[in-house]
């Protein structure tokens, strides 16, 4: 039996991305296997596809941080063939074979059941952007950011991360301060919830060390400058959750946001998050994401079409979420 999947080879430096047949005995050794659904394109994503140092660590590789589907065969004491699971992250396109496949077999330590109310398809529009915006909202939760304290921002917000974040902090009852560099796109944002856009390019230059506080809180997935003027926004005991990098990986700031103002600064990693955070995750998407909302901003392609579409999320130029259904 064979079945289709995206493989990425590297010969030399060139990257190539391609649409085989691929047999069960070629995939890697796990205690699960899974009739995939569906997965979906994340701005890793775009990065493993384009060959960026970093993601693909072994070669050839099936791409993918993300699949959703159902268990087939298990030897693993958590799963049952007929279990609809979720994985994001771990190894998966990174030194395990990923999503961009309708077949896998992964190690049942990184599997979560899905909540029954979310469907594997859900699941892949919400994805590793949508659960890395959760575990962001949690890390404000956790250091004491609540709606009666002020204004929540979210930085990139009609990225990934960024509109999952917008629709769950409004719905969680926040006033949703959307930072974006496409004010083209300020209907689509004040559809998901945000009651203010502001123009990125406000917060993307060196700013001064500390400033007029305007947030009490901010999920931000740019880094940078970004970062930097965001923390010397924050108003009193306030707190950032840092989860990405899409100006840039550096931070150059000043600690006085941290000593003047007691703000926190939350470190987001989805990849190696543990089971129980991941779980605690899930739970909080199915009760706190209006999937009907999300729907809105969800595009759907095939495996074929992944590779554009990872072009396109490193130019900065794709909306909200995009599943791919690997059957289609
Ligand atoms: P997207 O590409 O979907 O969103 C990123 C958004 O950032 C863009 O839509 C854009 O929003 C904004 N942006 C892009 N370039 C720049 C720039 N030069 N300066 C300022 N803003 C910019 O990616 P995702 O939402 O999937 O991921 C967002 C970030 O979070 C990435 O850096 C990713 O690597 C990281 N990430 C980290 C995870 C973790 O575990 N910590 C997990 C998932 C993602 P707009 O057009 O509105 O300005």
């Amino acid at each position: 039996m064979t079945f289709k999947a995206l493989l990425a080879s590297r010969i030399e430096r060139t990257v190539s991305v391609d649409l085989v047949e691929m047999s069960e005995d070629q995939l890697m050794a796990g205690d699960v296997s899974i009739d995939v659904d569906y997965s979906t394109v994340n701005y890793k994503d775009g990065l493993a596809m384009a060959g960026r140092p970093g993601v693909i660590q072994t070669w050839p590789l099936i791409p993918g941080i993300d699949l959703a589907g159902t268990v087939t065969a298990s030897d693993h004491a958590g799963f049952a063939p007929g279990d609809r699971v979720v994985l994001n992250g771990w190894g998966l396109s990174q030194t395990h074979h990923g999503g961009y496949a309708q077949k896998a077999r992964v190690n049942g330590d990184w599997l979560i059941k899905l909540p029954t109310s979310i469907s594997t398809h859900d699941a892949m529009a919400i994805g590793t952007a949508g659960y890395t915006a959760m575990l962001s909202i949690l890390a404000l939760e956790h250091n004491g950011v609540t709606p009666d304290r002020g204004a929540v921002l979210v930085t990139g917000a009609n990225g990934g991360v960024g509109s999952v974040a917008v629709m769950i902090l409004a719905g969680l009852g926040y006033r949703v301060i959307a930072s974006t560099g496409r004010p083209e796109e300020a209907d689509y944002l004040t559809g998901l919830g945000a009651a203010e856009i502001i123009d990125r390019n406000s917060l993307s230059e060196a700013g001064p060390p500390i400033a007029a506080p305007r947030w009490i809180g901010a999920v931000d997935s740019v880094g940078s400058h970004t970062l930097a003027n965001v923390l010397a926004q924050t108003d009193y005991r306030g707190a950032v959750a840092a989860c990405g990098l899409a100006q840039g990986v550096d931070m150059p700031g000043s600690v006085f946001p941290f000593i003047l103002r007691n703000v926190t600064l939350a470190g987001i990693d989805s990849v190696n998050a543990p089971t129980s955070a991941r779980l605690q995750a899930w739970d909080r998407l199915a009760r706190d994401l209006d999937l009907a909302k999300l729907a809105t901003s969800v595009q759907r392609g095939g495996l074929a079409g992944a590779v554009q579409v990872g072009q396109d999320i490193l130019q900065g130029k794709v909306r909200g979420r995009t599943v791919v259904d690997v059957n289609g």
